[in-house]
């Protein structure tokens, strides 16, 4: 999981041997042939970097202000939770942002490709759900997984739940798949647990499809919650009639890269480290 196969990695390398500016870089890697010419400046796709900076609230120390009565001294900062640093994305660039960075997308051209689309097919396919469609891709380099949040509609998730509440064997059976990609790594962090989430649900998804189902709310919500968490467009439609989002996702993960969300700015795709395979 988030360890792309990286076909190209060493002709990636060898092209940029010398160059120590990253938007040459870049460019040359376009001029070897690595990166698709179409991908040079191309206004769909963008780059932002993970970083961090000294937490501004307590200058780096990770403490807070101490508290007039309270014999504990003061306590940890509320900003940074005490770790006196504060993460942040750089500005998104239509270039990578360094050259490690231009490596990481050379040595993957068709993954890379194959994943902006899926992510795209992924976002078309919740148009129904009332997410909005949007155009560009943003590629998030380091940093934690998953940063911009829950990428699935609440409403999908709610009625595939509600769903396996329901149904025992279902439940038993979506349950199996969870623990077969969670495997034993309960501990693990963000990526792990979405994955095998996404993949318990997938499953239900395509049992429902095969018991011709339809989406229903569940019955204790009001009007006004259901209007917006069911739109019509899929309250009372057969789960056939609808895409299934699942698919492009799963398809994601198993290209090496993480889908974080959908924000105004552009899809959040996630893209780890050279060597690193882990979160
Ligand atoms: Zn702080």
């Amino acid at each position: 999981m988030l360890s792309p196969q990286r076909p190209r990695l060493e002709e990636a390398r060898r092209a940029i041997e010398g160059i120590s500016d990253t938007s040459r870089a870049w460019e040359r890697l376009v001029e070897r042939g690595v990166v698709p010419k179409a991908w040079l400046g191309d206004p769909r796709r963008k780059f932002e970097l993970f970083r961090e900076r000294g937490c501004p609230v307590c200058r780096g120390d990770g403490r807070g202000s101490w508290v007039p009565g309270e014999d504990l001294g003061p306590a940890d900062c509320g900003r940074c939770d005490g770790t006196g640093i504060e993460p942040f994305w750089s500005e998104p660039s239509r270039t990578p942002p360094d050259l490690e960075a231009c490596v990481m997308f050379a040595s993957d051209p068709e993954g890379v490709a194959a994943a902006e689309s899926l992510a795209r097919e992924y976002n078309v396919s919740l148009r129904v759900w009332g997410v909005s469609e949007v155009p560009s891709v943003t590629w998030r380099v380091g940093g934690p997984p998953l940063a911009g949040g829950d990428p699935l509609p609440w409403g999908l998730r709610q009625f595939l739940a509600q769903s396996a509440r329901q149904d025992p064997r279902l439940r038993e059976e979506a349950r199996r798949v969870r623990h077969l990609v969670q495997g034993e790594e309960f501990a693990m962090p963000g990526p792990y647990r979405e994955a095998a989430e996404q993949a318990e649900e997938a499953t239900i998804f395509e049992a429902l499809l095969l018991q011709n189902a339809r989406v229903e709310g569940p019955p204790n919500m009001d009007e006004y919650d259901r209007k917006h968490v069911y739109p019509p467009s899929v309250l009372g439609k057969r789960l056939a009639e609808l895409p299934n989002p699942y698919e492009p996702l799963l398809r994601i993960w198993s290209l090496g890269y993480l889908l974080g969300s959908t924000l105004p700015e552009g899809i959040l795709l996630h893209a780890p480290r050279l060597g690193g395979s882990s979160p």
